[in-house]
């Protein structure tokens, strides 16, 4: 559309006459930008000052934020302190725990777990940022990584210890180490006159004298291996009990046991007799030991008696 030039009339109330001008083009035109133009700049402006205001919430919010997170790391840094020391001091008793089971000591190399890798990349993009908490939060994930070896360390040597007392409580329970009967030692083990036949030989028992029909108990875990009349020893029962350990129970009147059964320390085996060669009723009690004959009386421990 072509721009004309405008005539404009002004008619003012209390006169009769009007006031006539001519607008030319070019004001019209002038005065069309200038309203545009104003129109461009206010919007603007309102756009700038909104996306401001945005960004500048959006700060205010990332300072409380990371306010907020410095705060709590200094919050796990206290509580990792205090694990560290709770571990330390579990490294410790976990020491005094290999020792009552009999295992080696760790040594320092070893519970001082080496250090694992760190995130290089995102530290090295901290730093840059702030070097203080770069060091502070990466120290920590290093301490964590430390405290998580010692905790695995130690769950790892309960279990061996755990595992070696175990193995010495069954080893234990097949040791013996109670008297069989009741009654008192009336022939030791070793060198002795025979009592019957009054020569010199070697007791490779001792003999309680007790009542006949008296218990006689298993002084340890085993596998009764033999019931049987011997020539002089009468009717005799052994036990074998493992780790090359073995007793015999002769001159009982009654076995309580048969082969092959397996019984526990305490336990009835036969009864005291006078079977075989001897003197009256007594129980001949033998230990063995990889074969050889040993005093049973080192098998009697803190002379206990059932
Ligand atoms: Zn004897």
């Amino acid at each position: 559309m072509r721009l004309k030039d405008w005539t404009v009339l002004v008619i003012p109330h209390d006169e009769f006459q009007a006031h006539r001008f001519k607008v030319s083009r070019f004001i019209i035109l002038s005065l069309m930008l200038l309203v545009l133009g104003s129109a461009a700049g206010v919007s603007y402006l309102v756009l700038s000052s909104s996306r401001k205001n945005f960004d500048y919430l959006r700060y205010i919010n990332l300072q409380r934020e990371n306010r907020i997170l410095t705060q709590k790391l200094g919050d796990v840094e206290g509580k990792i302190e205090k694990m560290d020391s709770q571990i330390n001091g579990l490294m410790e008793e976990n020491q005094q725990f290999r020792s009552v089971a009999g295992l080696g000591l760790l040594d320092e190399e070893i519970r001082e777990v080496g250090v694992g890798g760190t995130f290089m990349g995102a530290r090295e993009e901290l730093l840059e940022i702030n070097t203080s908490l770069a060091r502070r939060l990466y120290g920590q994930d290093e301490q964590v990584d430390v405290l998580l070896r010692k905790t695995a360390l130690i769950q790892q040597s309960l279990e061996e210890a755990i595992s070696s007392i175990e193995s010495s409580k069954e080893k234990w329970s097949c040791y013996p180490s109670i008297m069989p009967a009741k009654g008192y030692i009336s022939s030791h083990f070793g060198k002795r006159s025979h009592p019957i036949y009054h020569v010199s030989q070697y007791h490779n028992g001792i003999d309680i004298s007790c009542a006949a029909g008296e218990p006689i108990i298993a002084p340890a875990d085993g596998k009764v291996v033999l019931v049987k009349r011997q020539i002089g020893y009468g009717l005799t029962v052994a036990v074998d009990h493992g780790y090359g350990l073995l007793t015999r129970f002769a001159h009982c009147s009654k076995a309580e046991v048969k082969v092959g059964q397996r019984v526990k320390r305490g336990d009835l085996i036969a009864l005291v007799g006078q079977s075989g060669i001897t003197t009256g009723p007594n129980l001949h009690y033998e230990v063995y030991l990889d074969g050889q004959a040993r005093d049973p009386m080192k098998f009697i421990l803190d002379n206990h008696v059932p």
